[in-house]
């Protein structure tokens, strides 16, 4: 009884949240929850140094980049810093088989030849507000959950609408820990933001899909920015005489290095953590949801792949979504086999059943909880139903071009909707535009055959009773056929069929576009899952949400003398922790830190993820590390701390005690991806790219050292 009694305490200490190193933490709320243990674990810093609402502070130099990722400010003159992976569509964008930055890297040696991107933007943060308050106003106890969200959403707009009015700035509310508490965070977007710098692919993608997600690791991912403004230093959008943004605050540059036990933290905009999940949704995250969404992207990835090896041309235009489907297969595999490993659905039960216990006191409220419980066991026992139907959708009908193009066909044909023949012509020569340059290296072979695999899987993966009508009438037609259907839709459909598709841009005809098959298609996928699962699926996350409310206010309630940290949303938060190399498994201990001697042994002519172009084995061979070289007179390139981060976290800023600028966040390692469900201190560590391995690059490599005469190093 007693053994079982300390197992089911080890348990809920293990799952409670905030144990060292776990927690994304919202940088205003700093001082009061986290300045004591932060300088306890050696931060010398404090909450004031990193956000304040009154002074410059670091938070001045943190951006969110391209609306996903994070980057850091540099210099005086708008120069960031983020992944290579982060700036890799831009990057891809400005490649052609003639110019191939992504093989070959692209540096602009000076001011003019820094490269637009139209629709990348950079934003920063001015300031942060709990209004829960004023959300609030006029609700009560006994509101219903529907009125509750009416009267949030127009408190919402109002104050959205107050704190911009007259000024430059944007703004968002986001509710956190389920809608217990909602954060106002006032922000300002720059639309102007050029390439300065990319590294060959060998070194900013060095080990591809082998190595993504993994330790040891030798990638050196990064790439280089600029802000513009206008001549105001206000946001603008691109203008050849914009001028390179003057921030608040730039990061200055340790050159010192790291040591094992050293403090660190990461500024950042974490996108998506459920941490608070209940045990029922965890076991359909890692039994159903992400082997289906894995199954469906690793056929894709392999079609895509065999076709991008076979075509130049085909490599480049579709290597960035290649790299984003692949992204995310991977961490979905590793998410799942973590999960497993440390049999995160049981943990999730006892702790449940542990809260419950801890209730016992309070008869009511056991009772209250042991309902909420079993709504979500009910709720969940539909919903994983309708996840299923979901993942399909996303991943495997929305994954060829036939039914993506008829998806934006529609919301073509919708916008021009009772508009002027005049707008009507403009919008589709709008769209005839963007389709033309789509079409320029479109492959077609390679898109077919993801269409007919997907259809297969489709017919397999979904029961007869629950298929799109008009796609199982395909089947019920031509049974075992998917080749033949797939042919059937891409000799008539105008989508994939250029003359036909630009024509009927030209001529702006509408019912042209309505009457094709892939259309209709589309249109009867869409109303079937409109009706049939995108409704009852948005019906019981918002019955779920209510529930998790509950819930997580009533853990804070009842683990009082405990720190939470709400989930990721893709706001700003402060993790830290220290580095530290881990366990992965029995009898292996990882090191912290990697260097150049490690890539150089990973070396492979033969796989194109491994390839080493011969200026880096010479710059190896002659040791030639200036500066950049640690103490120990090797070249480090990557470390691993236990920061708690996740995607979004991609290009942050890693800093030392001091604030200063020690590395670049971009991965995690693969024992520890299901820390977005479970974190796990002994295991889950995020990955950091040296940032003396990046001037190293910059300089020696690149040989635009100019660009470190912006920086400030500290020696
Ligand atoms: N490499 C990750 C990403 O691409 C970053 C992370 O999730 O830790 O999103």
């Amino acid at each position: 009884m007693m053994k079982k009694f300390v197992i089911l305490l080890l348990v809920v200490c293990y799952l409670l949240p905030a144990k060292a190193d776990e927690g994304m933490w919202l940088p205003f709320l700093l001082q009061q929850l986290n300045e004591k243990d932060m300088k306890k674990n050696g931060c010398k810093l404090s909450a004031k140094d990193i956000y304040d609402v009154n002074n410059t502070s670091l938070k001045d130099a943190i951006v969110q980049f391209g609306g996903g990722c994070t980057a850091e400010i540099i210099s005086d003159k708008g120069l960031i810093l983020t992944n290579h992976h982060c700036g890799y569509s831009s990057i891809a964008g400005h490649s052609s088989v003639d110019k191939d930055y992504l093989t070959n890297g692209f540096w602009a040696m000076n001011a003019s030849e820094e490269l637009t991107n139209p629709g990348l933007t950079a934003m920063l943060i001015v300031r942060i507000e709990d209004v829960t308050a004023q959300v609030n106003e006029g609700t009560s106890a006994t509101t219903s959950d529907k009125d509750l969200e009416a009267l949030q959403q127009k408190k919402i707009k109002e104050i959205v609408a107050n704190v911009t009015k007259g000024n430059k700035y944007e703004a968002f509310v986001r509710p956190f820990f389920y809608g217990n508490q909602f954060i106002l965070f006032i922000t300002q977007t720059f639309k102007d933001v050029r390439l300065v710098g990319a590294p060959p692919s060998f070194i900013g993608k060095f080990g591809g899909d082998t190595d993504n997600w993994m330790w040891p690791r030798h990638t050196g991912d990064f790439s280089m920015f600029r802000i513009y403004a206008d001549k105001n230093n206000e946001p603008a959008e691109y203008a050849k005489d914009n001028v390179p943004f003057k921030p608040k605050k730039s990061l200055s540059i340790s050159m010192k290095g790291v040591k094992e036990g050293d403090f660190t933290m990461v500024y950042g905009f974490p996108g998506r953590t459920q941490e608070y999940l209940f045990s029922d949704a965890v076991d359909m995250t890692m039994n159903d949801s992400d082997p289906t969404k894995v199954a469906l992207r690793e056929k894709r990835l392999s079609i895509m792949n065999r076709f991008m090896k076979a075509n130049d041309t085909t490599r480049i235009a579709y290597a960035a979504n290649y790299a984003s489907v692949a992204n995310y297969w991977k961490k979905w595999m590793g998410e799942m086999q973590g999960l497993k490993k440390f049999d995160a659905v049981n943990k999730k039960k006892e702790f449940e059943k542990k809260f419950i216990e801890l209730l016992s006191t309070d008869p009511a409220e056991k009772e209250k909880f042991n309902n909420v419980f079993n709504d979500f066991r009910s709720l969940y026992s539909i919903y994983r139903v309708f996840q299923k139907q979901l993942d399909y959708y996303n991943e495997c009908l929305l994954g060829f071009n036939a039914m993506i193009a008829a998806r934006a066909a529609e919301k073509l044909v919708a916008s021009v909707k009772g508009k002027s023949d005049e707008d009507k012509q403009k919008e589709f020569a709008k769209a005839a535009e963007s389709n033309e340059k789509f079409f320029k290296t479109y492959n077609k072979a390679m898109d077919k055959t993801i269409c007919s695999a997907m259809l297969e899987m489709y017919a397999n993966g979904i029961d007869k009773n629950l298929r799109v009508f008009a796609i199982d009438s395909l089947f019920m037609l031509y049974p075992n056929k998917y080749d033949f259907i797939t042919d059937i839709l891409y000799n008539q459909s105008m989508f994939v069929n250029k003359d036909k598709y630009l024509n009927a841009l030209k001529t702006a005809s509408v019912a042209d576009i309505e009457n094709d098959i892939a259309y209709k298609l589309w249109k009867s996928t869409s109303k079937y899952y409109n009706n049939n699962v995108l409704f009852q699926y948005t019906t019981i996350d918002a019955q779920l949400n209510a529930l998790y409310k509950k819930y997580t206010d009533k853990l804070t309630k009842v683990y009082k003398d405990k720190k939470f940290y709400p989930d990721a949303n893709s706001t700003l938060r402060i993790t830290y922790g220290k580095v530290k190399g881990y366990k992965p498994r029995d009898g292996v201990y990882y090191n912290y830190f990697t260097t150049l001697d490690g890539m150089m042994e990973k070396e492979n002519p033969n796989d194109d993820e491994f390839i080493i172009f011969p200026k880096m084995k010479d710059l190896y061979a002659k040791k030639d590390y200036g500066k950049y070289a640690d103490k120990d007179g090797t070249l480090h390139m990557s470390f691993v701390a236990t920061n708690h981060t996740t995607g979004g976290n991609s290009g942050s800023p890693v800093l030392n005690a001091k604030g200063e600028l020690i590395g670049t966040n971009y991965d995690r390692v693969w024992e520890g991806t299901m820390s977005d469900i479970m974190y796990n201190p002994n295991i889950c560590r995020n990955i950091t790219l040296d940032v003396r391995y990046t001037l190293f690059v910059i300089d020696k490599y690149a040989g635009a050292g100019y660009l470190l005469n912006e920086m400030k190093l500290i020696q």
